[in-house]
């Protein structure tokens, strides 16, 4: 069974087109997640320094024991981490925690505009790129003004962009501005967490198929040539969302799909999250978490 397939980035890098989300994960179900997924046909794990389960990552890479260069690593840079040596040194810790010498992917996590820092924070990451330990670079949560102010400020194009996107929130307009900059698209909460898995398209499209929900929402976002990076913890789920390259859609289910849109964000507005009232609690408490680490 094909449990794999992949991209090529603006900087010519392949990324698998699936992979593991691991946020609100423990370290220590994210080193068995990590490994369970990598032991059935996942190569792309999703972390964040922010996560607090870098270590879990690591460690489930390890026990899979699968060569390093087989599997694709992002990690990213939280926002109290923006501004140039900041995260530069972010860098380092989530390096150290992970247990490697490069990623493969570093993003800004949020533009935090708030902050005026994404700027800065995008240098560090080219620079991070030319020392080798990012091979791929890119943004997460940044609109259309967003990235046209990171390539203006520099030259450098964002290898993609990680945003909410689900049936219900289908950013049109966005991954248009992607396609014309040449900018892949990422999913997060492609699953729109479960919340569109009883609505009566895609269980009638699950019943047509005799797939899962979650299994047709994934096949929506590979034949829109999105990345997606759906979560579980559940060794089940784990297999089931990555045997989605065994079947297709046909131009009616996808337009079936595409109807569900209703601008429905499940997840902070990018233009205003820098760090919500308790925040700061919850950093803390994932980088005491990180701290820990055995
Ligand atoms: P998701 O859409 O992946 O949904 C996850 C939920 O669906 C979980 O509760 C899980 O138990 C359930 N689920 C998964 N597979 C299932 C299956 N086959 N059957 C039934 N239920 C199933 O939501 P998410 O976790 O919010 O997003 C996925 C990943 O995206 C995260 O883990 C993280 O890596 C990334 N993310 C990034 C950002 C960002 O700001 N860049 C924000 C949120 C999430």
């Amino acid at each position: 069974m094909t449990t794999h397939q992949t991209l090529l980035l603006n900087d010519g890098e392949a990324i698998p087109q699936l992979g593991l989300g691991v946020w609100k994960v423990s370290k220590v179900d994210a080193r068995l997640a990590v490994n369970h997924a990598l032991r059935h046909g996942y190569r792309h794990i999703d972390t964040a320094s922010i996560y607090g389960n870098e270590e879990g990552v690591g460690l489930g890479m390890q026990d899979a024991g699968l060569p390093r260069e087989s599997v694709f690593i992002t990690t990213k840079i939280w926002n109290a981490d923006q501004g140039y040596d900041s995260t530069l040194r972010a860098l380092e810790a989530s390096l150290a925690r992970l247990r490697l010498s490069t990623v493969d992917l570093l993003l800004v996590h949020w533009p935090a505009p708030g902050l005026g820092k994404y700027i800065d924070t995008w240098r560090a990451l080219i620079e991070a790129q030319a020392q080798g330990k990012a091979r791929s670079i890119g943004v997460s949560n940044f609109d259309e003004s967003h990235l046209h102010t990171i390539i203006n400020a520099t030259g450098v194009k964002p290898a993609l962009n990680q945003i909410e996107l689900h049936p219900l929130l289908q950013q049109p307009c966005l991954r248009c501005a992607h396609a014309k900059l040449d900018i892949a698209t990422q999913a997060w909460s492609p699953l729109s967490q479960g919340q569109t898995f009883n609505h009566p398209i895609v269980l009638g499209l699950a019943e047509k198929h005799w797939r899962t929900p979650a299994q047709i929402i994934l096949r929506w976002h590979i034949q829109n040539g999105v990345i997606a990076i759906p979560k579980s913890i559940t060794p089940a789920r784990i297999e089931e969302n990555i045997q989605v390259f065994d079947f297709a859609l046909d131009e009616q289910d996808m337009a079936a799909i595409a109807s569900m849109n209703i601008d429905k964000r499940l997840g902070p507005d990018p233009l205003q999250f820098t760090f919500p009232a308790g925040w700061s609690e919850v950093c803390e408490l994932a980088q005491r978490r990180a701290g820990n680490a055995g």
